[in-house]
């Protein structure tokens, strides 16, 4: 199984739901996870993405919808005769089995042969075949991480379903077996849908984010698209750090013009929510690393860039970067992230400065929207 799979087709989930009494854990959902992507469903605790993913296994019933895989209908169908596997954040792994005979077990059990070249593969895959004869309480958390993806992969599942399978690894540990998961999806080419609250991991690993919040999915993309373009307050918030300035519009054409304290800005239309009506009210966003700060000057070089003028509160130094809290009167705390070159410079506290950023990293958000 070293090479790419390509049986299977799109997960698709259409109207699906899923209420306990008058509880709505996930509202109405239509969502599709491309084949052979690596799809993440992101959100905070009891957003309703481990009940989402779930409902794709068939280890809980839909209340309402419909999951298909290839254009054929499986809600019906129970968990085990679902062409998909789960890996847990328990693992789940047999402790009184060496590695070997926890990633065969799927094999035997199915009577399906031959065993030893089928789970030498998968070994080679996961990189544990020196760990064979271990039992599980010798192996790292990272290795039986590894140990229960082996035997989830081993019987060639459409859709791997993985529920914060690295929510009990240490950070470092997380941050490897991140990239190490991602080598895994590419080189056997099957659906992985992957379920974390950790912004950072979903961005790293997945071809398309689903963002979830109080049982809806607020915004779905590439991790670049929803960092650089997010759509909602919560979405702009939770994918990392935003400066968000309440905005008058001024003028809307292929820019839009906009009114903040102390000056205009200027964004592209295209990442304005529609209709931007003159007087309507935004939020404007950009993210820290994205504003320069110089020390205040008169003159407007009128390079086009967004500028607006403030005061250093607070400066503190991260090693690789310098955090700088601002007061402005577009903001009371603009956050600015600037990194540190070889040239250390101080900004003190108390500095006049001006933060200038490319318009082409603005955003804005309707500041009337607010998601239930
Ligand atoms: P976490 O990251 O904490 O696992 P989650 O986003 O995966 O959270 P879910 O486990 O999907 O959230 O739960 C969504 C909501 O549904 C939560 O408010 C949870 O309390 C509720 N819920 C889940 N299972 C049940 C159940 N069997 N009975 C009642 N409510 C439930």
């Amino acid at each position: 199984m070293t090479q790419q799979q390509t049986t299977g087709g799109d997960v698709r989930l259409t109207g699906i739901s899923k209420t306990y009494g008058s509880f709505t854990a996930v509202h109405p959902l239509d969502l599709t996870v491309p084949q052979g992507s690596f799809f993440a469903l992101l959100g905070a605790s009891g957003c309703g993405k481990t009940t989402t993913l779930r409902m794709i296994a068939g280890l809980e019933e839909a209340t309402t919808g419909t999951v298909s895989l290839g254009g054929r209908d499986i809600t019906a169908l129970p968990p085990h005769r679902r062409p998909v596997n789960t890996v847990f954040q328990s693992y789940a792994l047999f402790p009184h089995l060496d590695v070997t005979e926890n990633v065969a077990f799927g094999l035997r059990r199915r009577g399906v042969t031959p065993v030893k070249k089928r789970v030498a593969e998968m070994l080679d895959l996961v990189q544990l075949g020196d760990f064979a004869r271990r039992r599980p309480h010798q192996l790292s958390g990272g290795q039986q991480q590894r140990v229960a993806v082996a035997r989830a992969l081993i019987n060639h599942p459409q859709v791997l379903l993985l529920d914060e399978p690295l929510g009990a690894l240490d950070l470092s540990l997380r941050r490897r077996m991140q990239l190490e998961l991602k080598r895994i999806q590419t080189e056997v080419g099957i659906t992985f849908v992957h379920v974390t609250h950790d912004q950072e991991e979903a961005m790293t690993m997945a071809d398309t984010v689903a963002v979830m919040n109080g049982g809806r999915v607020e915004q779905l993309g590439a991790p670049a698209e929803l960092y650089e373009n997010p759509r909602t307050t919560f979405v702009a918030n939770f994918l990392g750090t935003s400066n968000l300035i309440e905005a008058e519009i001024v003028s809307a054409g292929t820019d839009v013009v906009v009114s903040v304290g102390g000056g205009t800005l200027r964004l592209p239309a295209g990442r304005c929510p529609a209709p931007a009506p003159p007087g309507g009210r935004l939020l404007v966003g950009v993210r820290p690393e994205k504003i320069s700060l110089d020390p205040a000057a008169d003159a407007d070089p009128g390079d086009g860039r967004n500028r607006v003028t403030g005061r250093i509160t607070e400066a503190g130094f991260l090693g690789v970067s310098t955090q700088y809290l601002v007061e402005s009167p577009a903001g009371k705390a603009l956050q600015v992230y600037e990194q540190n070159t070889g040239h250390r410079r101080s900004l003190a506290p108390g500095s006049e400065v001006v933060l200038h950023w490319d318009p082409a990293h603005t955003f804005a958000l309707d500041a009337a929207q607010d998601m239930e």
